[in-house]
């Protein structure tokens, strides 16, 4: 079975070649790594590959996707659980399976959401900085306590259940917002309420539902005028969900007290590589950046040894129930159109 693997990085490389429970079956696999992302231009260098890995910000639309069938891709391995790039229509319609990887651990974003805050709460990145520099001054360092907070959490699927119970243990109280209530959730003690309640009534806001059409920029600029002055944002979800324009006038009006992110729209063009030394072209990025209260990082809540095993451990398996069952049969963790 041959595989070949866009939008590699060395780290990714090397742990998959080193880790004792993976080193037993990849020696099967033929794997082409390449650094690449894919895209049009790339993707004709898969032809003949029995499957395509792509990762997060990879293109996947029909293009894409018509190139692969070109060259007699059969399958789209996806080392990440969202889906939310592929044109699936446009899969069917080349008979080219997408596999997925849905739970790798939820634990690595949840833990990381609450990195985030309590970052953005504390200011542990400048005091880090200023100590470097001997600079032992509290001046600009006054954080708040997560307890008594009410969190808004948007999306209590895998991710956004895990946030809540560890909030719980904060001491807040904790709202939810999702199309579905999760009875799980619900026993912790979460209080589902209407969107507009949520943003109404929340001092930090963590959005945990998937890049839908219906989710897409859920926070413009109506949904930030229902929110509390100086409320704290927490993304760790899809850039898309807000709208870049609303929140860089949220920020400079001060209606929003902080946002970190791990997502931003447009990363796609940045994220995953280095780019020190350029100047950005993504004005409202570099302009978010500017901001001292915004905390961006490059995409990194899933990046854990966990995660990373959980993540090659079921792309490799997906493989090899492609390779077992074949393209007629309905596989385990195959994504299809609702
Ligand atoms: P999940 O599928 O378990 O949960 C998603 C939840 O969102 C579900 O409960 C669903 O009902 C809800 N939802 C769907 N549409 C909604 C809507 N319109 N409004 C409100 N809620 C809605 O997913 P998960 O594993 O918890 O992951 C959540 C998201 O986290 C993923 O979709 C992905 O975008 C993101 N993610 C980011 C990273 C990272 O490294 N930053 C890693 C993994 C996942």
């Amino acid at each position: 079975m041959k595989v070949t693997v866009f939008s590699s990085k060395r780290y990714e490389r090397d742990f998959l070649r080193q880790h004792p429970t993976l080193t037993r079956v990849t020696p099967h696999i033929d794997f082409e790594f390449l650094a690449m992302p894919l895209s049009e231009g790339t993707a004709p260098l898969a032809a003949g590959s029995d499957a395509v890995c792509a990762f997060v910000n990879d293109a996947l639309d029909a293009p894409v996707i018509a190139r692969l069938a070109e060259g007699a891709v059969r399958c789209i391995l996806l080392r990440c659980a969202g889906f939310n790039h592929v044109d699936l229509a446009a899969a069917s319609k080349h008979r080219i399976k997408v596999l997925r990887v849905p739970a790798y651990s939820p634990f690595a974003v949840a833990e990381f959401a609450v990195a985030l805050l309590l970052t953005v709460g504390r200011k542990t990145h400048k005091a880090y900085n200023r100590t470097r520099e001997s600079n032992f001054s509290l001046a600009g360092l006054m954080g708040f306590d997560v307890n008594g907070k009410t969190i808004g959490v948007c999306g209590t699927g895998k991710i956004g259940r895990l946030f809540a119970k560890i909030m719980l243990a904060f001491g807040t109280t904790v709202l939810a917002y999702d199309v579905y209530r999760n009875p799980e959730a619900e026993a912790m003690g979460v209080e589902y309420v209407s969107k507009d309640d949520l943003f109404a009534r929340s001092d930090i806001i963590s959005l945990h539902c998937p890049l839908l059409p219906s989710t897409r920029h859920m926070i413009d600029a109506e949904a930030i005028r229902k929110m509390k002055t100086g409320v704290i944002l927490i993304n760790t979800s899809r850039g898309e969900l807000m709208d870049m324009d609303a929140l860089i006038k949220g920020l400079k009006g001060k209606k929003i007290g902080a946002c970190a992110m791990d997502v931003v729209e447009g990363e796609a063009e940045l994220f995953f590589d280095d780019h020190s030394g350029e100047i950005l072209e993504d004005d409202r990025i570099s302009m978010l950046m500017s901001f001292p209260n915004v905390l961006l990082t490059p995409h990194i809540a899933f990046c854990t040894d966990t995660a990373m095993l959980n993540i090659w451990g079921t792309t490799v398996s997906n493989m090899l129930e492609f390779k077992e069952a074949g393209p007629d049969a309905t596989l385990t963790n195959e994504v299809i159109i609702q």
